[in-house]
């Protein structure tokens, strides 16, 4: 058996990188800069006001109260006409432009407003509720680095900086088949002998995740020449082709015959439960994953394999699913000579996180995976798993935490 962080090591460095593209902000959520990025200008543009009040000289404050002429009255989005000089004050809401010769910003609710001035209650420092010009990010900082996979925060730092296409590397694109005689669409209704296929609409949810774009080749049969086709139209119009079933040690697992006979593939026993068989190489210069066909199995490979793979040509620097750790409510045995990865609820309580087994374990048992959080990953050579053990989780959905009843009570 090939131990897991080879087979990884393995994968990751046969992954191409995608080319570098200019997206538009709109679309580049989750794609990842290719270049550092550095700050064209101050933000913010020019000194303002933080809060709603009076732009005032704070060392006119010195015996307060005291009462200050208003000079103007400066709205966001628009400047001041006139400076302010001692004894003088000039009205400003959040955001406007701190006036010439102000140094400080009087909240309003320290003062009382009268005709044509304002009295002052409370003195305030220099600088006070002022936010200088380049105080979030200063022309020429750098701003983000290249590796970094765009968030909705990066997209609005962008925007402020009037960034409006960040380098990026391409969006993948990812194609995907389930195989075998027994898969039928999810909609069918089942005849003897056969199953719904629950892989391709799972994978493709998580290509959606990762920021893939999917071709669906749909469901083939156990039949060499439909392989071939879907296999060659996925590697002509994608990035990867990814399939699931048939590549482990059964009889009609033609998935590996006409991959070895098509591709340059290899067949890999993995040291880890579930999904032992995987298959990886390429199709026509594409790379190719051959997930296993039990649906635990296909995601867990999925996540351990091809978006990691993914994340390094989409140009990441980081690659794998957050860890921490957290204490195994239950016993599991575990095979010593395998990294196992349990499926867990997981909840965090009294300061630490907590798992739980979500269901049976066996690697057919979607609905454990399905209510399941993290995988708790137990290292080669533990075996026995002890209530109350401390684990890895590894996290791949954070669950939410207060409920509504919770928050309205
Ligand atoms: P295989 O690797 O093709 O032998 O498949 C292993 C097991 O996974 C068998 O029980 C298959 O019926 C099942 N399986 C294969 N593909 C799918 C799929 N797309 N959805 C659900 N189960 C599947
Ligand atoms: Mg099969």
């Amino acid at each position: 058996m090939k131990p897991l962080a080879d087979a990884q090591r393995d994968v990751l460095a046969a992954m191409p990188e995608l080319p570098v593209v200019d997206e538009p902000l709109g679309s580049a959520l989750g794609l990842v800069t290719a270049r550092r990025v550095v700050a064209p200008a101050d933000v913010p543009p020019f000194t303002n006001s933080a809060m709603d009040g009076y732009a005032v000289i704070a060392a006119d404050l010195a015996g307060v109260p005291v009462r200050l002429e208003v000079l103007e009255d400066v709205p966001a989005g628009s400047v001041a006409t006139r400076a302010v000089r001692p004894g003088a004050a000039i009205k400003i809401m959040t955001g406007a432009p701190l006036p010439d010769g102000a140094d400080a910003v009087v909240p309003v609710e320290d003062t009382r407003p009268g005709d044509g001035s304002v009295e002052i209650m409370a003195a305030v420092p220099a600088g006070a509720s002022v936010r200088p010009a380049g105080g979030d990010l200063a022309a020429g900082a750098p701003v983000l680095e290249a590796g970094v996979r765009l968030g909705p925060a990066h997209l609005g730092m962008l925007a402020s900086l009037g960034v409006p296409l960040p380098p990026v590397r391409r969006r993948p694109v990812a194609a995907v088949m389930s195989t075998g005689d027994e898969v039928l669409p999810p909609e069918a209704d089942l005849s003897p002998g056969k199953i719904r296929d629950s892989n391709r609409p799972m994978l493709r949810a998580l290509l959606a995740e990762v920021g893939a774009e999917v071709v669906d080749l749909g469901i083939v049969g156990d039949d060499a020449t439909a392989l071939q086709a879907a296999l060659a139209e996925g590697a002509e119009r994608a990035d990867i082709v990814i399939t699931s079933g048939g590549v482990s040690m059964g009889e009609y697992d033609l998935v590996k015959a006409v991959l070895a006979e098509l591709g340059e593939v290899d067949f890999w026993q993995v040291a880890m439960q579930p999904a032992k068989p995987f298959a990886f190489g390429t199709v026509a210069g594409t790379p190719l994953f051959g997930l296993p066909g039990n649906p635990v199995s296909s995601m867990v490979a999925f996540e351990q394999f091809v978006r990691p793979g993914l994340l390094r040509m989409m140009g990441a620097t980081r690659l794998f699913r957050p860890r921490v750790p957290g204490v195994l409510d239950d016993e599991a045995d575990t095979n010593p000579e395998k990294t196992v990865f349990l499926r867990v609820t997981t909840r965090f309580a009294d300061g630490r996180w907590r798992a739980a087994l979500s269901g049976g374990q066996a690697s057919n048992v979607l609905s454990a995976l399905a209510a399941a959080d993290a995988f708790a990953v137990i290292p080669v050579g533990t075996g026995l798993v002890t209530a109350g053990s401390e684990v890895d989780l590894e996290m791949f959905r954070w669950p939410e935490t207060r409920t509504a009843a919770e928050a309205l009570g």
